[in-house]
This record gives structure tokens, C-alpha cells and sequence, in this order.
């Protein structure tokens, strides 16, 4: 039986302006796999899954989302998001961690309707996986980064998504919650059966989770599993990337710090 495609990415190009920020990426995510996409910053992460999510079109090349060219494909609550920084809320801001999570089903209910009963439960239902439920009614700048990061997963999954993207979802996570964060996506992955797709320049660190890995700087270098890309030699890395694996790790660490 063939594997089920959730995401392919075939011969994709882009440019803002002249040059090519994404160039001839191929890539592909089969059902229940966790990918793991790094590269250093500038490498074209983020505007790769702005292409996937279609907020900006290929110029050259096709993406398919379950099987269906991005143009036609219309079941965007199988999606779900997790955006860089997305839990940056300073306190005072006006909105309840369960309002929060019920915004992520406003397509679902479609523009001028009002939540339910059930709306509220299936919220609350979101918050309980990623155990934030008894925080339902704080204020959500009241959270720490890592609370925050786990009710803006909640709310990419209150609309019930068999693929999740998140982009650097660590980035403002204590340290030692990191841990935490990544059991909570490896229960996401084998229990609920949740494809991921996680974007992060921490090449350290997501080997240890992910099934598979694509390394880019603009094109790809490497596709595989994870386990193939820790024999992937820091030498290679290095003739591709122009960086070793320790400098890269360094820099994230740099880049952490001065957050
Ligand atoms: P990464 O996520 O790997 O850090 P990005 O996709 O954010 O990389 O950026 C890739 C390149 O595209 C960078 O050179 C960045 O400056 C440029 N870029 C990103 N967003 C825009 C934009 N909206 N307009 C013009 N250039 C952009």
C-alpha cells in the first residue's frame, strides 16, 4: 500500500524581489512522520511555509497539501499553525487563554456567528491535551513563553488538524521546558497521530525528536531520517552549509541569549 502524502513540495522556487530566497526546493511529509526543517537564519524556513500555508505563490514549481494542488485545496482546518513568536502577549492583554483557543476555530464557524456550548468544550477539550486547561480564564499575558506556547498549540488544534506546523516554537521557551514542550509534541505525533512539521535553526536538539530532518540554505542539502543525518559528517555540512554543525549550534545559542 502506498504512504500517505500529507505534504509534497515539488521543484518550489521563490523570490521577493530578484533573488531567489527558496530555490528548487523538493520535499515531502508522509503520514506520521515528524520533520524537522533547520538552516541558519535567512535560509528560507519561514518563507517555505509561507508557500505550504499559501500566504505567498511559487514562482517556479507545485505544492500539494493531502494530495491536493494548493490552488484547489480547501480544508484548511486540517492545517494547524503554530507562527513564530506567537507567544510574545505582554500582560494587559485583553483576552482570556480560552478566548485565545476558540479563535482557531472561527473558519470553522465562518465570519459573523457566535461561539457555542460545544465551541467551548472542544476549546477546553484543546487546552486539557496540552494541560493549560485550569489557566482557561487568565489573562494570557499573564503566562509565562512556554504557557503561551502551549495555548497557541491548543488553538491550532481545536479545529482537530492531522498536520501541524510550527514555526520555531522554542524560541522564547525556558530552557527547561523544553523538554516538556518536546513530549508534548511526540504524544501529539504517536497518540493523536498528528503529522509535524517544525521549523528550527537548533540542528542539536531536533535530531533527538524528529523522524526526519531537511536541512536547507535556500535549496536543500539534505532529506532523510534523522538517524542518517547524525552520519551526515560535519565536514559535508560544512562545504555545504559554510558553517560546521558546532558553529551553527553556537550561533543559535548567541542568538538565544540576546533574546
Ligand atoms: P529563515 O526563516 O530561514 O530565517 P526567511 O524565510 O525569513 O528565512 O528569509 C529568507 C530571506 O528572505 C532573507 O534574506 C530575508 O531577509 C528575506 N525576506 C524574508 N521576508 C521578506 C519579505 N517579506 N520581503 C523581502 N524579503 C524578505
Amino acid at each position: 500500500m502506498d504512504t500517505e502524502k500529507i505534504l509534497e513540495v515539488d521543484h518550489v522556487s521563490f523570490k521577493y524581489d530578484k533573488e531567489w530566497v527558496v530555490r528548487d526546493v523538493d520535499l515531502s511529509i508522509d503520514k506520521g512522520q515528524f520533520l524537522g526543517l533547520v538552516g541558519p537564519n535567512g535560509s528560507g524556513k519561514s518563507t517555505l511555509i509561507k508557500l505550504m500555508l499559501g500566504l505567498v505563490k511559487p514562482d517556479e514549481g507545485n505544492i500539494r497539501l493531502f494530495g491536493s494542488k494548493l490552488r484547489h485545496f480547501n480544508k484548511w482546518q486540517e492545517v494547524g499553525f503554530v507562527s513564530q513568536k506567537a507567544n510574545s502577549f505582554n500582560s494587559g492583554f485583553p483576552a482570556t487563554v480560552l478566548e485565545v483557543v476558540k479563535t482557531g476555530l472561527v473558519s470553522r464557524i465562518g465570519a459573523f456567528r457566535f461561539f457555542n456550548r460545544k465551541h467551548k468544550e472542544k476549546a477546553i477539550e484543546a487546552l486539557r491535551v496540552v494541560e493549560m486547561e485550569e489557566y482557561a480564564y487568565d489573562s494570557i499575558g499573564e503566562l509565562s513563553g512556554g504557557q503561551q506556547q502551549r495555548v497557541f498549540i491548543a488553538r491550532a488544534l481545536v479545529s482537530d488538524p492531522s498536520l501541524l506546523i510550527l514555526d520555531e516554537p522554542t524560541v522564547g521557551v525556558d530552557a527547561k521546558h523544553v523538554t516538556d514542550f518536546y513530549d508534548l509534541l511526540a504524544k501529539l505525533n504517536s497518540e493523536q497521530g498528528i503529522s509535524l512539521l517544525m521549523v528550527t535553526h537548533d540542528i542539536g536538539t531536533i535530531t533527538e525528536h524528529a523522524t526526519h530532518v531537511v536541512c536547507m540554505n535556500k535549496t536543500v542539502h539534505f532529506h532523510g531520517a534523522s538517524e542518517e543525518y547524525k552520519e551526515f559528517d560535519d565536514e559535508a555540512l560544512n562545504r555545504l552549509y559554510g558553517h560546521s554543525v558546532q558553529q551553527l549550534t553556537h550561533n543559535y545559542q548567541h542568538e538565544e541569549n540576546q533574546l
